[in-house]
């Protein structure tokens, strides 16, 4: 599996993330899935009553449910959500306990959802992505998550 991200939506969180660096920002992704690849061709940030911390984040949760809707109404049905971004200032691009967690509870209501973490400050962010499964054992469901092969590409212009 690949995960496509567009250029513009790279650069985008990369603002995102620097605009409230050296605080954690974040959102959600939106495109489609293409077999096993992901496509991701958009983003929402955080929304207005996001937390935002030296080491967490936590979104909107109604805001993003509320945007998930109207860009899939907009779009005729065809961006779809796809994942939660968020940004490690001056920290590495890796799952952290908190992201495993938020992680797992996103698997919990969509299937195999991604996690993009862009690590870096001002205008140097690496992008990292993860893939969530669920895995059940017989005691307690647990998160499996996957790190992705990652392609940036530039979408025709309109
Ligand atoms: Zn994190």
């Amino acid at each position: 599996m690949t995960v496509w991200l567009s250029s513009p939506v790279m650069r985008s969180m990369s603002e995102f993330a620097r605009d409230l660096s050296p605080l954690e920002n974040g959102g959600i992704l939106l495109g489609w899935r293409s077999g096993e690849d992901r496509v991701i061709v958009d983003l929402r940030g955080p929304g207005p009553r996001a937390l935002h911390g030296r080491h967490c984040f936590l979104p909107d949760h109604e805001w993003q449910v509320a945007e998930i809707e109207s860009a899939f109404e907009a779009s005729a049905g065809d961006l779809d959500y796809l994942g939660d971004w968020h940004s490690h200032p001056d920290g590495v691009a890796k799952m952290s306990d908190l992201d495993s967690a938020t992680l797992l509870r996103i698997a919990r209501r969509v299937s195999a959802p991604l996690m993009l973490i862009v690590a870096g400050s001002e205008t140097e962010w690496t992008p990292q992505c993860w893939k969530g499964q669920v895995v059940r054992p017989l005691i307690r469901r647990r998160l499996v998550a996957t790190p992705q092969e990652l392609k940036i590409f530039d979408p025709p212009s309109v």
